[in-house]
């Protein structure tokens, strides 16, 4: 459980129900863990996708893609442009940027389980040279052919489907 005392009044006295819905039976606070919005962005530079091999945990050492949480009150293409900036030094027109799917996923940070909803985004790159920004959260960019490539190097289940399911085939 995300809690073993109610934040409001320290009872110990709270449950826990649908897995997301944690209410004290002492003095009635409810807290709903809901859901949390992320954006994924598959950049392409012809039939190659580039991938971030992950510095820190939840899945150190697996690939990923480049994006993280979307901010309160920020559009997902926003989040999108201002994480590519963040992440690789890079400026996308947001106007570029397509809306491929979405996909949950599990979060472990630190102690607390975050289930997401990843909005996944794709950008055609006009050149390949990249670098990175962000080495406290990135180690390595790694091109890769999703045809050929092996999809369990890929950590979030979100992201592993999503690319099975639309780069591929
Ligand atoms: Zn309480």
């Amino acid at each position: 459980m995300l809690f073993q005392f109610c934040p409001h009044c320290t009872s110990a006295k709270i449950t826990e129900t649908k897995a997301y819905r944690i209410a004290c039976n002492h003095c009635g606070f409810v807290y709903y863990h809901n859901v949390a919005a992320a954006v994924a962005v598959v950049l392409r530079y012809h039939d190659q996708v580039l991938f971030t091999v992950r510095q820190k945990d939840p899945d150190a050492g697996t690939l990923d893609l480049p994006g993280g949480f979307i901010d309160p009150g920020e559009r997902a293409e926003a989040a999108a442009c201002r994480e590519i900036k963040e992440e690789l030094g890079i400026i996308l027109d947001p106007r570029k940027l397509k809306y491929v799917t979405t996909a949950a996923n599990d979060y472990l940070y630190k102690t607390v389980h975050y289930k997401t909803l990843d909005i996944f985004f794709e950008y055609e790159l006009e050149h390949p040279e990249l670098g990175i920004t962000a080495p406290d959260e990135i180690a390595a960019l790694q091109w890769c052919h999703p045809p050929t490539m092996d999809l369990n190097t890929i950590g979030f289940i979100s992201i592993r489907k999503v690319i099975g399911e639309c780069y591929s085939i």
